[in-house]
């Protein structure tokens, strides 16, 4: 027996490799059509105008201070300020002090687990919903109550029936253009989910890494604009819209919650990183995001129309799929019994295309049936070329892999 065994904390035992991240590794080779992943277009990274705001972050002695050594937990001043200014456009009330920068959104999802969960806690989560959430509270020993999505996005007589007998410690929604599904939750329901939540007293954690990237006339409304009372804590993301290499997100978060984040941050990382979020204020006041978040807009819905057109062609009749209105997912629903897992390793190994099986999104399994696809990572030609192979394997995958 090694003398140096790990002796690791007990919750360790639900930190687990995520099945996406593996399924990843597999199908990063050159030769394979991926829909796999959750990437913007590596092709539509503003990277010119990023290298001029990395220039720009050194043109001074004073900034480059500011770019290289530490700074405030919360966040890089103009860049806070910038955030402010686009929430005050989109109604959301600030008071103080209530941004706070986050590295990544999946760090935001993090900090409320460690501010949030016991051991048993109760956490509702949407069936399905990004696996990634699933498992930062799992990490801390959730217990997660679902409720079911149907093409208006969660629920709302589900949650109310779960919130009239439970009290769970927070809901936590991705409201639009939802992971893994591409759903919106309506307007409608919004305003439903607040209510019932402020009734109930249970916060809501609205994550909304997808809503600039709407295919419609105008961004879909937050959850956190309805909010006068301090419950919901929105977390929103620079990855989806400029490149998660930066890591720069930030939460909009309750001056009740706030005060204990902070300090939580500091235990994190001290804060994120310093350069990045500099390159992003200056970026910012460039004035050049809206014609680069326009062109997104423009290519994404391009590559949907793609995907959807070549899907309406090439997939069986039997099978089913959303049809997003933005954001970077399609969600593929088979016959139950058609199983998506072993139908991936035919689709790689027989036809070199890949997809990701929906049941690592559902936190109680189920949904072995589904699939996601993502469609803004790949050119037009392997969009149509790649779901023609997968509508291939899926028409011959039928018998065989039915279970019996
Ligand atoms: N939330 C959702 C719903 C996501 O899909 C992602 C990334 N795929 C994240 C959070 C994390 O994003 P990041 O940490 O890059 O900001």
């Amino acid at each position: 027996m090694c003398p140096f065994a790990p002796r690791f904390a007990s919750r360790m035992a639900n930190v687990n490799p995520s099945v996406i991240r593996e399924i990843l590794k597999v199908v990063s080779q050159p030769d394979i059509t991926s829909f796999a992943g959750g990437m913007p277009a590596q092709d539509l990274f503003p990277a010119d105008e990023l290298a001029a705001a990395a220039q720009a972050a050194f043109r001074t002695p004073e900034i480059t201070l500011k770019a290289l050594q530490y700074g405030p937990s919360e966040g890089y001043p103009p860049l806070r300020a910038a955030i402010a200014a686009q929430l005050a456009a989109e109604g959301i009330d600030l008071t103080g002090n209530q941004i706070l920068l986050t590295t990544g959104s999946q760090q935001g999802i993090f900090m409320l687990a460690q501010a949030f969960i016991n051991p048993g806690d109760e956490i509702v989560v949407g069936s399905p919903t990004f696996l990634g959430a699933l498992q930062a509270f799992q990490g801390f020993e959730a217990h997660f109550v679902t409720v079911p999505l149907d093409a208006g996005g969660m629920k709302m007589d589900a949650l109310a029936r779960v919130l009239e007998h439970r009290q769970p410690k927070f809901i936590y929604t991705i409201p639009n253009f939802q992971n893994p599904t591409g759903l919106m939750l309506t307007e409608e329901r919004k305003a439903e989910m607040y209510a019932l939540a402020s009734r109930h007293g249970v916060p809501i954690v609205e994550d909304d890494p997808y809503g600039d990237l709407y295919f419609g006339p105008q961004r879909p409304s937050a959850i956190k604009a309805l909010d006068h009372e301090g419950g919901v804590v929105l977390l929103r993301t620079f990855s989806k819209v400029l490149a998660p290499g930066l890591r720069v997100a930030y939460a909009v978060v309750p001056d009740a919650i706030v005060e204990k984040l902070i300090p939580l941050k500091q235990c994190n990382d001290l804060h994120t990183a310093a350069l990045t979020q500099v390159m992003i204020a200056e970026y910012l006041a460039t004035g050049g995001l809206e014609a680069h978040l326009a062109r997104l807009r423009t290519e994404y819905r391009k590559r949907r129309d793609l995907m959807l057109a070549a899907m309406d062609a090439h997939l069986p009749e039997w099978c089913s799929w959303t049809r997003p209105e933005g954001g970077l997912f399609i969600w593929v629903t088979l016959p139950s019994g058609l199983l998506a897992a072993p139908l991936l390793e035919e689709c790689i190994t027989k036809e070199k295309v890949a997809f990701i099986p929906g049941d690592a999104f559902f936190a109680h399994g189920g949904g072995e049936n589904t699939l996601r696809l993502n469609f803004s990572n790949a050119s037009e030609a392997a969009i149509e070329d790649g779901i023609r192979r997968l509508g291939r394997v899926m028409k011959a995958a039928r018998p065989q892999l039915a279970r019996s």
